[in-house]
């Protein structure tokens, strides 16, 4: 299947990016890492499943009860947040994000100044090769789409 960028897809649908980019956003909030949407204005909190209102596409109350609730307890059972998996899975993500975002060719994970750049921040990492970024790409394009689908529906 061809991939569309989302610019172009935006296009194609008449979604006005405006939107493209807030639930971009919101997708990759790192707060959502730990609430589920529930209603269009209600989130749960994954870990105490505790509900919270969700106005306007702000992220702050879901913050601010995860810093009040959940924090303290995180680090303290998983004082490798930011490394191993979690690291990788988000700058595979991250470079995925650009491909779409910048319109990027697949190719990039091959480029040599890419490769060195990354090396240069983040020594440990290993880049994934072109198909597995292949099949993210088509998944982030199926999840929008079945987004735009739900908002166009609605
Ligand atoms: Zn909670």
């Amino acid at each position: 299947m061809e991939i569309l960028c989302v610019f172009c897809f935006a296009l194609v649908f008449g979604v006005s990016l405006d939107t493209m980019d807030q639930s971009r956003k919101r997708k990759f909030s790192p707060v959502w890492d730990h609430f589920d949407l529930i209603t269009e204005n209600k989130v749960k909190c994954r870990i105490c499943s505790q509900e919270l209102s969700y106005i306007n596409r702000s992220t702050s109350t879901m913050l601010r009860h995860y810093r009040a609730r959940h924090e303290k307890e995180e680090q303290v059972n998983s004082p490798v947040i930011n490394t191993g998996a979690s690291r990788k899975q988000a700058i595979d993500e991250a470079i995925v994000n650009m491909i779409i975002k910048d319109c990027q060719p697949l190719s990039l994970v091959e480029d040599e100044g890419f490769k060195e750049l990354l090396q240069l921040l983040e020594p440990s990492y290993v880049l994934p090769s072109r198909k597995p970024i292949k099949t993210m790409i088509n998944q982030k394009y199926e999840e929008k789409k079945e987004q735009v689908k739900k908002e166009l529906l609605r």
